[in-house]
């Protein structure tokens, strides 16, 4: 079983000392949301370069399509 609701490390306060922990959703994480560190306002999610990749994939399923 997943376990959805979860926290990481900011590794943001983790430079700086601090041993943040940011609530996440794994759900929501794959799903390419953004969770906000609670101290530093840090964002983190999965790398963008993914998401773009997925991008370009729906691209061309829809090009496929028409
Ligand atoms: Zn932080």
């Amino acid at each position: 079983m997943l376990n959805q609701n979860n926290t990481i490390p900011c590794p943001v306060c983790a430079e700086q000392g601090k041993d943040t922990k940011i609530m996440i959703d794994t759900m929501l994480l794959i799903a390419g949301t953004q969770f906000t560190c609670p101290v530093c306002l840090a964002k983190v999610g999965i790398e963008t370069n993914s998401k773009s990749q997925l991008d370009q994939t729906t691209q061309k399923f829809e090009n496929l399509k028409s």
